[in-house]
């Protein structure tokens, strides 16, 4: 991607639009219909195939989507498509363990019922997620959608943005929006840093079938290696996401099929009987960043554009919806005011509202990752009493259980499951 000067004259581009989202995964096409219901007009570009993107060999992850995202998708029109395949997270327990091993007996349970009747969130196929929002963009006559197409050139003045695209379309926009994910071009392109670094992790997933009903419980259990997530899928179905050392993951990835069942019951525990993996096994290298800035002339960053923090607690993406819901507030009430949506001001109340709360999201999931990908005896030893004693404390214990559910800091109205 490079970044020239516009140039002053030339023919007439191929679409004009308020607003150019660069990056169709599960936040652009989510930013395209927020803006959408914001009053732009939205072009969408994406390298892939939109088919391709919702196969099960494409992405075999499974999101928690936050109470709080769930009423944004609510509120844009997304979630009845989804809500079929969503399964509710009712109970997270966390606990402490090694392989082969029965969890440590200090632990911490949270239970929805203590903090509101709904449920912390939902477990959603990411497939499914992009199959409800590319049925409710279908229906969008103000989005056009331009995939696959690859954005070769970005330029950006005070006067407007201009994009090239591989196939030679041109577009000129008022505002950019990149959602082109963690090695975003655009960012680059616009010379804005990030501060980072690799966790020297993979996260193995994959699907598994189980005897036993789980409730709607997901457990965090804490192994040497890294957090291993047992997350509820509908059916007795449960997702997986196991961090693993890089040098060893591999090895694991290489396992046939039984040897690899075997390694996940080491793991698993036989809480919900004999466990069986189904569908492909990935492999994600985990790494953290975030950008110094989250806007420059012109341009947005959203989502994992703008911040990748560890999947430890599964807020990754629901860090990226919460950018957007603040992003579409913001160009909705500057629309209302008769603001250009790349007016400096409106893109800086969206800087000011979004960094602080995921550069705290960000170093959270950093801390604790830290803090649980470690086997010395005294820091297994502090951090199980600390589990403990955080389950015996109802204040703190509700504290994290907001976070949970997404209801945490000043919320945009689309959180609250509310119009713009
Ligand atoms: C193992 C794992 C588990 C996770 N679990 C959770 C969870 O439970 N809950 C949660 O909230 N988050 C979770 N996350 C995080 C979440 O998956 C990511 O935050 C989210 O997928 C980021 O979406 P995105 O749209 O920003 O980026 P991406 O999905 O990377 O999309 C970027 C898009 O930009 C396109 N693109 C890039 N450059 C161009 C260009 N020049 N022209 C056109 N198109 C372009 C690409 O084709 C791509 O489609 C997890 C992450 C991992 C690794």
């Amino acid at each position: 991607m490079s970044q020239n000067p516009p140039a002053s004259t030339g023919p007439a581009p191929s679409f004009v639009t308020d607003a150019l989202i660069v990056g169709g995964g599960m936040a652009g096409l989510t930013a395209a219909i927020a803006l959408a219901r914001a009053g732009l007009s939205v072009v969408l570009v994406d390298e892939q195939p939109p088919p391709l993107t919702v196969t099960p060999e494409f992405d075999g992850r499974v999101s928690a989507i936050t109470h709080a995202s769930v009423q944004l998708f609510k509120a844009l029109g997304a979630y009845a498509a989804m809500a079929p395949f969503a399964q509710p997270i009712l109970d997270i327990r966390v606990s402490d363990g090694r392989p082969g091993e029965r969890p440590s007996p200090l632990f911490l349970h949270f239970h929805h019922g203590d903090v509101g009747p709904e449920p912390f969130g939902v477990m959603l196929e990411n497939r499914h997620t992009r199959i409800g929002l590319m049925q409710t963009l279908a229906g969008l006559p103000q989005v056009t959608v331009l995939a696959p197409a690859q954005a070769t050139v970005v330029e950006r003045t005070p006067a407007g943005v201009r994009a090239v695209l591989a196939d030679g379309r041109t577009i000129a926009a008022r505002l950019v929006v990149a959602c082109d994910g963690k090695a975003s071009p655009l960012r680059a392109a616009a010379g804005i840093k990030t501060v980072g670094w690799d966790y020297g992790q993979v996260g193995i997933v994959t699907t598994v079938e189980h005897e036993k009903p789980h409730h709607g419980v997901a457990h965090e259990h804490f192994l040497p290696s890294g957090p291993f997530a047992i997350l509820p899928m509908t059916g007795n179905r449960s997702s997986l996401v196991w961090t693993e050392r890089k040098d060893l993951a591999p090895a694991l990835m290489a396992l046939g099929h039984e040897a690899f069942d075997g390694e996940v019951r080491r793991r698993f525990g036989d809480h919900l009987g004999r466990v069986v993996s189904v569908g492909p096994h990935f492999s994600y290298p985990l790494s953290f960043h975030m950008t110094t800035r989250f806007v420059d002339t012109r341009l947005a960053l959203v989502a994992d554009a703008a911040h990748a923090v560890h999947p430890i607690a599964g807020q990754g993406l629901n860090l990226g919806l919460r950018d957007i819901a603040a992003l579409a507030e913001v160009l909705a009430d500057g629309k209302r005011l008769g603001l250009d949506p790349g007016d400096g001001e409106v893109l800086a109340r969206y800087e000011r509202w979004r960094r602080t709360d995921s550069l705290i999201m960000g170093s959270v999931m950093d801390g604790l990752n830290r803090l649980f990908s470690n086997d010395a005896a005294p820091v297994r030893l502090m951090r199980d009493l600390g589990l403990a004693a955080v389950n015996r404390l109802p204040g703190l214990k509700r504290f994290f259980m907001h976070h949970a559910r997404g209801t945490v800091g000043k919320l945009p109205r689309l959180l609250e499951g509310k119009p713009l």
